[in-house]
């Protein structure tokens, strides 16, 4: 009898709701070093064969993607590929491939690594913001390549149906990319509960355990393997009796699989009669059908640099503008609140530019924009454009003070002489500031005095706050949402806020989580951004607690001298106030060094 393989388990951090048992699907990380052999004269015929073979492969492959991105990711999704499979076929630049391997005798990934790396090298010195993008598309195809010459055949993605996907870092512009419809679960080595993969992932349903450190090189494709999120574990080889274990749990439709469960809508308020707003938080077209399922009132976050995931900066205006016009229509009345592009974080770090040392403290968010004039002004227009028929807003990423929000509102009153020129109809476009970093926080009086709106995006205010990287797992317990400084900082931006007298959204995870959500209301929170799907259970939270008790404990957190305490007092009060609301299991647990 053939000896079965022992079971291993390995602990993560579960992120998005749900437990599967599936096949390891292992995603190629084809950026992985690119090595130089020679190759004898008599092979090299082969060799270049081998090449075309891969390029054919690589273009077919891509063709598909195209056809299909229309309807999974929506329209805009799809025209992105065109350019990458013109790459793909083109013949100066398959030559230049076919060349070097014969003249320089070398292998066919070798010689794809040197002349893309040439080819990036001449787009990088393009002064014109938008050519210079498209030296990412370069680097996608080269990529492209290099995974059809590795064998990996990524069409398997759409044929598996219990595919688990497991990565050892999947960036979030591959996630939109993967065939969501067979995807079960996601299984990978690094991120955090703030790490947009994680967002995103729990903002399709996909169940997800991240941050299992060392998994990835344990496994192979074909591998069985049980994902479970509320154990905050990934089990590789289950034994018999641990499957049949599992099997009594996923035989119940799974959150992701469970009809659709319409929540209440209408106005939501507390018992002591506190009017609370949901807003949905949302990035791709696949997160659409949620912002009516669960009764958003409006979205609360476009994070539009998603719409960059898969070709860069090269979006162009008419383009963006179908986009924002399509998240318009979606949001109705209430409107939707466009995040101008947030580049140059984790969520898009490979396409834009050379590897910064420290990307969440480099040229990141509105500081990328001021740098990219046009890019910024292109989006400005589209979001203009778009605001004529329907209703609009813009935030800021990453604000630090009142001179970047006076130099974007400077380049919107120009694009709007340009637009009026022009003769062309725009929309009138309020403008708000993200409170993420601690200087926005310190500066909050002053920026609230010049802008519309506030949103508080807790994911970042907690990462600068604490100085802990929000997608390191090697940090993780260190990332302490209810540490007491960051809560100071939500405080004095609410205070801000209204003694300025204008809204300010809290849009960071810290929302779509009941406990904490609870808190944010003691702080004076009313109008809160989340992924659609967390909505039923906000809401049935929200509308059973009363705004006096949670402010009262809020304000016994605020005197904690430390993140523990806090953790502490959360359990207790909120277990004792609300006990059918907040079982323990529902609450931060205590940390083994307490
Ligand atoms: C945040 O920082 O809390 C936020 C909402 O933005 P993102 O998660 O996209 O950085
Ligand atoms: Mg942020």
């Amino acid at each position: 009898m053939k000896e079965q393989t022992p079971e291993i388990r390995c602990k993560g951090l579960g992120v998005s709701e749900g437990v599967v048992i599936g096949q390891v699907l292992r995603l190629v990380d084809g950026a992985s070093q690119v090595s130089r052999w020679s190759v004898k004269a008599e092979d090299l015929e082969k060799e270049t064969q081998r090449f075309r073979d891969a390029a054919a492969a690589a273009s077919q492959r891509l063709r598909k993607i195209r056809d299909q991105a229309g309807g999974r990711l929506g329209n805009e999704y799809a025209y992105i590929f065109d350019a990458h499979v013109l790459l793909l076929e083109d013949e100066k630049l398959l030559g230049d491939i076919v060349e070097y391997i014969t003249a320089e005798r070398v292998n066919a990934e070798w010689a794809i690594k040197v002349v893309g790396d040439r080819l990036t090298a001449l787009y990088s010195e393009i002064k014109d913001d938008y050519l210079r993008g498209r030296g990412s598309d370069i680097e996608d195809v080269m990529q492209r390549l290099l995974t059809a010459l590795s064998g990996a055949r990524p069409e398997d993605l759409q044929l598996a149906e219990d595919a688990v996907i497991v990565s050892r870092d999947l960036l979030p512009s591959a996630l939109a990319e993967l065939d969501l419809t067979h995807a079960q679960a996601l299984a990978t080595d690094s991120g955090g509960w703030t790490s947009h993969t994680a967002i995103l992932a729990r903002g399709i349903g996909l169940p997800a355990v991240v941050g299992l450190r060392d998994f990835y090189r344990r496994t192979k494709t074909g591998d069985r393997i049980i994902v479970d999120s509320h154990r905050n574990e990934v089990i590789l080889h289950p034994s018999r009796e641990t499957l049949a274990g599992y099997d009594k749990q996923t035989g119940q439709p799974s959150a992701r699989r469970k009809a659709a469960h319409v929540a209440d809508r209408g106005a939501l308020r507390t018992q002591d009669g506190v009017e609370i707003k949901l807003r949905a938080n949302i990035e791709l077209p696949a997160e659409f059908d949620g912002v009516e399922k669960y009764g958003a009132c409006g979205i609360g976050l476009y994070r539009s640099e998603f719409l960059l995931a898969r070709n860069g900066l090269t979006v162009s205006e008419q383009e963006q503008r179908i986009a924002y016009e399509a998240v318009a229509r979606l949001a109705g009345e209430a409107g939707a609140i466009i995040r101008l592009f947030d580049l140059g974080g984790e969520n898009t770090r490979s396409h834009f530019r050379e590897p910064e040392k420290n990307p969440a403290l480099g040229l990141r968010a509105i500081r990328f924009g001021l740098r990219n004039d046009s890019v910024m002004r292109r989006q400005l227009r589209a979001i203009l454009l778009a605001a004529a028929s329907g209703k609009l807003k813009i935030v800021l990423p990453m604000v630090t003070d009142v001179s970047e929000v006076k130099r974007v509102k400077a380049m919107i009153g120009e694009e709007i002489a340009k637009l009026m020129d022009e003769g062309q109809p725009y929309g009138d476009v309020p403008i708000g500031a993200m409170i993420e970093v601690p200087a926005a926080v310190m500066m909050a009086e002053k920026i609230a005095a010049c802008v519309d709106f506030f949103e508080l995006g807790t994911n970042d205010l907690v990462q600068y706050t604490l100085a802990v990287d929000r997608s390191n797992d090697e940090v993780a317990d260190w990332f302490r949402t209810l540490h007491p400084a960051v809560l100071e900082g939500i405080s004095r931006s609410l205070k801000a806020a209204e003694q300025a007298g204008i809204p300010a959204i809290v849009c960071g995870e810290m929302a779509s989580t009941p406990a904490y959500a609870v808190l944010l209301i003691g702080l004076g929170a009313t109008d809160l951004s989340m992924t659609p799907s967390a909505m039923p259970r906000v809401r049935s939270t929200l509308a059973a607690i009363d705004s006096a008790s949670a402010r009262i404990i809020v304000d016994e957190c605020l005197t904690c001298e430390g993140a523990d305490e806090v953790e502490y007092l959360v359990r207790t009060r909120l277990g004792s106030r609300w006990p059918h609301l907040f079982p323990a299991s529902s609450l931060p647990q205590p940390r083994p060094t307490e």
